[in-house]
């Protein structure tokens, strides 16, 4: 695993464009549906126990969070949609803002999807990859909670998610990866590194 993550802190939230820390350097955003499992996921990649606070709570979930690795580095917790209590005008206003993100933010190099396992594609889906397709973003989409599935299922659905994706496999890319059973970090982490920069972790003498 690349431990440079562990150094990730939080930044700040922003709930306007306007609001985000100046665009350079480098940026790569999490997207995902509300219970997507994607504050276990940050938490996980960045090998931390509440760097990303996994309670819902609706204030803080609506706003874009900034977490700094370094100075030129950042990961980007975008708001999850379709969170029950949030009224419809509301969710569509988030989706503005993260449209706005999505096609203006000149340092963002990646998204990452998160996709419950059981419950890939959903309409939110699909209009996250249309609209990293119209600025040509590539896109990694974790199918999470791998562990809820026995090895088999797993893979035929990782396999079924692959086929229904209609861009370019360097433009899309799909993993397993389970916060729990700690599956797929490294894959995941390989990802960060390549979009953010950064440079490859020191392998052991025995990988050599
Ligand atoms: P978020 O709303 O997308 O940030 O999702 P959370 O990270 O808060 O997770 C939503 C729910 O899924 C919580 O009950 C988590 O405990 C559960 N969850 C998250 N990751 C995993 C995983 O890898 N395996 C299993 N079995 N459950 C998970």
């Amino acid at each position: 695993m690349n431990t440079l993550y562990r150094i990730t802190k939080f930044l700040t939230s922003a709930a306007h464009l306007s609001q985000a820390p100046a665009d350079s350097g480098f940026e790569v955003a999490f997207a995902g549906r509300s219970n997507s499992g994607k504050s276990s996921a940050i938490n996980a990649l960045c090998d931390q126990s509440a760097l990303c606070r996994t309670s819902k709570t609706p204030g803080r979930t609506q706003l874009l969070n900034f977490f700094r690795i370094d100075d030129e580095r950042r990961l980007v917790d975008l708001p999850g949609y379709g969170y029950a209590k949030v009224p419809e005008l509301v969710q569509q206003q988030w989706q503005g803002f993260m449209i706005d993100y999505l096609t203006h933010r000149t340092c963002l190099r990646g998204l990452i999807l998160l996709m419950d396992i059981r419950h890939p594609l959903t309409d939110y889906d699909l209009n996250m990859l249309d609209w990293s397709a119209v600025r040509g973003l590539p896109i990694h989409i974790l199918l999470t909670k791998a562990d809820k599935f026995n090895r088999g299922p797993a893979m035929a659905q990782l396999y079924n998610v692959r086929e229904r994706l209609h861009r370019p496999a360097g433009e899309v890319s799909v993993q397993l990866f389970s916060a729990l059973k700690r599956q797929g970090i490294d894959q995941a982490h390989a990802v960060l590194d390549d979009w953010l920069a950064l440079p490859a972790p020191p392998r052991s003498p025995e990988a050599l």
